[in-house]
């Protein structure tokens, strides 16, 4: 089968084009896996985080990809919850061990074992993948295949992310960085919280016109005052100075969500810039997210379709793959990128 594959770590600066297009073996499902035939693939900044070696593959060669939907086209022999044909979607989580604390909880994104699909088992950067029907998802109808790619982690992990804010209606919401989740969190936000005011923080005029277009009551470059303190913040940025500006920007008892899986050290050294009376004190919280849960996956999916949620994609050929990361890495973002195989 046709995949794109990543050989190992790799740097854009000195390869350019990280993965290869080359002729993979088409894998067999196991016993309760489903063996999914892949139309689209969303395209993460997480990838960027594996191909870099931020966290890097526990195999190589490998399939990235984690915000897969495709069709059923054949079951091992236990599978009872998807027959042939069905339309399902596969998320960052691949697998847990479904008995530990955190998996009994509700929170297998924490499992020791966590599995991440496209880091520790082939994605959907190719024409099949495998998954346990346990962690497979079904599609509302509503969606078509391109949209319901970014909801897969974009929106899912956007989802966890304003969970974790523990926000309520009329709180303020600052989102710090304004890409592929950002543009989805706005809308459940929106949706969820409607006497909120949601201020929208980024680099580029286009993204903040974008938060603009979506409902955002105010949006301005990072390091910019917004006109009201923020109850919450969530940050999605690969960068340290946005974290101490959204911390500066915490009214009391504010709390700042990092969705980042890990942030880049070009301005690590702006660190030294956290001043305590400054940026903490008050009881201010920080809060990082790691991964999703199967249950985070299935709520949003249910959420965005009652909103519904738009997401806007940019399409690009699976062979293109190379060229959509190397655009999400120079941050030439609106919406969502997603690879049609
Ligand atoms: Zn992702
Ligand atoms: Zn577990």
């Amino acid at each position: 089968m046709k995949a794109m594959v990543l050989s190992r770590i790799s740097s854009f600066r000195e390869y350019g084009a990280p993965l290869e297009l080359v002729n993979f073996p088409k894998p067999v499902p196991r016993e309760s896996e489903l063996l999914i035939k892949v139309s689209v693939c969303g395209v993460c900044h997480t990838e960027l985080d594996e191909i870099e070696g931020r966290t890097p593959p526990t195999i190589f060669p490998i399939v990235l990809g984690h915000q897969v939907v495709g069709r059923v086209e054949m079951t091992g022999k236990k599978v009872g919850k998807f027959k042939v044909g069905d339309r399902v979607g596969i998320a960052w989580i691949h697998s847990a061990c479904g008995k530990c604390k955190h998996c009994i909880e509700g929170n297998d994104n924490l499992c020791e074992k966590f599995e991440a699909t496209g880091r520790d088992a082939h994605g959907g950067y190719a024409e099949y993948t495998t998954i346990s029907q346990d962690y497979a998802f079904p599609i509302p109808e509503i969606f078509s295949d391109l949209e319901a790619a970014p909801l897969l982690c974009a929106g899912t992990i956007g989802y966890r992310s304003l969970r974790l804010t523990s926000m309520k209606d009329g709180d303020t919401l600052g989102l710090v960085g304004f890409g592929a989740s950002a543009h989805l969190v706005i809308q459940m936000a929106k949706y969820k919280y409607p006497n909120s005011k949601i201020f929208a923080f980024a680099r580029s005029q286009g993204e903040r016109a974008f938060a603009l277009e979506l409902g955002a009551a105010w949006a301005g470059d990072i390091g910019e005052v917004p006109p009201e303190k923020l109850n919450c913040a969530i940050d999605t940025t690969p960068a340290w100075k946005p974290i101490i500006e959204a911390l500066k920007n915490l009214a009391p008892g504010g709390k700042l969500v990092i969705n980042a899986i890990r942030k880049e050290n070009v301005d690590k050294e702006r660190l030294i810039e956290l001043d305590y009376p400054t940026h903490l004190w008050h009881e201010k919280e920080i809060k990082s997210v790691a991964n999703v849960a199967r249950q985070d996956v299935s709520e949003f999916l249910a959420l965005a379709a009652a909103i519904p949620i738009r997401p806007e994609v940019q399409v690009f050929r699976l062979e293109d793959a190379n060229k959509a990361l190397l655009e999400l890495k120079t941050s030439k973002i609106r919406g969502a990128k997603v690879l049609t195989i």
